[in-house]
This record gives structure tokens, sequence and C-alpha cells, in this order.
């Protein structure tokens, strides 16, 4: 099989067997991506224990690019750390312009399969730019519950 026939099959694999297709009542952070170049719309569910991500999990429609990759996220950023899932949504990025990822990267890798066409690396993208805004806004919100907590003492 050619790497480019593997890509595809990876790919397909998470969009027709999604992992962690589902929403999270008990949620840390809920924060919603959308792609208007494609039409791919995303809710990305996060469960935070301090440090660590609990658990992840992803609704949404869209081509199977933008779904598959939400699922591979949501599989790989559990037991990690705010700062690993950061470097891991870093990564991607990268891969997604041509750079070489520090570390074997698994079915993530798929992805780069479509990075010769603009318009669908928005698609691969948009998971992961969701998962680092979703951090962003989780850190906001622990400097100003802490403000409070300051100012409430
Ligand atoms: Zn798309």
């Amino acid at each position: 099989m050619s790497s480019d026939e593997l890509y595809k099959e990876v790919i397909l694999d998470h969009y027709q067997d999604p992992r962690n297709r589902g929403q999270m009542p008990d949620a840390t952070i809920a924060n919603r991506g959308h792609n208007p170049l494609c039409g791919d719309d995303l809710m990305l569910y996060l469960k935070l224990d301090g440090d660590t991500v609990e658990a992840a999990s992803f609704e949404g429609r869209g081509c199977s690019i933008s779904q598959a990759s939400a699922s591979m996220l949501t599989e790989s950023v559990e037991g990690l750390s705010l700062a690993e899932a950061e470097h891991l949504a870093e990564q991607v990025r990268g891969l997604m312009k041509g750079q070489e990822p520090d570390e074997d990267l698994g079915d993530i890798e798929a992805l780069s399969g479509v990075r010769h066409y603009p318009v669908r690396v928005k698609c691969a993208t948009l998971a992961w730019n969701t998962l680092q805004e979703s951090l962003k806004l989780y850190r906001q919100r622990t400097v100003r519950d802490g403000a409070l907590a300051e100012n409430g003492r």
C-alpha cells in the first residue's frame, strides 16, 4: 500500500468509527470550532483534572477530514498535561506545514496526507486550533478565578 492509500485508510477509519464522540455534560471546557471554508463545525469537550486532560470528546458535523482529525485529537490528548496537549497541537500544526514532528504522532500523521491542499489543511487543523483556544480560555479563567479568590480574602 502506498503511504497515500494508508493515510486515506486511517482517516476513513476514524471518520466511520469516531472515538469519543458525544456530549460531555461534566466537561470543564466546551468550545466550538467552525471552518467556514468547508462548513465544518464541532464542539470540543475537555474534562480537566488540575493540570491533566482526564477526558476529551467531540460532536459536530463536517467533512471526513475534520471529523477524523477531531476523533484523533480526543484519543491522543487523554492523560496529557495541559503543556503536553499544547505541544501536541503545535506539532500537528507544524506537520501540516511540512515540518517533521519530534515524536511519533501515530494516526495523526495521516493528516499530513492533505497538506498539499490548502483548503483541506483548515479541515485537518480545526480541532487542534479549537483545542489551543480551549486551553487559552481555561488559563484565562483560572487566572481570573484566582484573582477573584484573592479579592475575596
Ligand atoms: Zn472540511
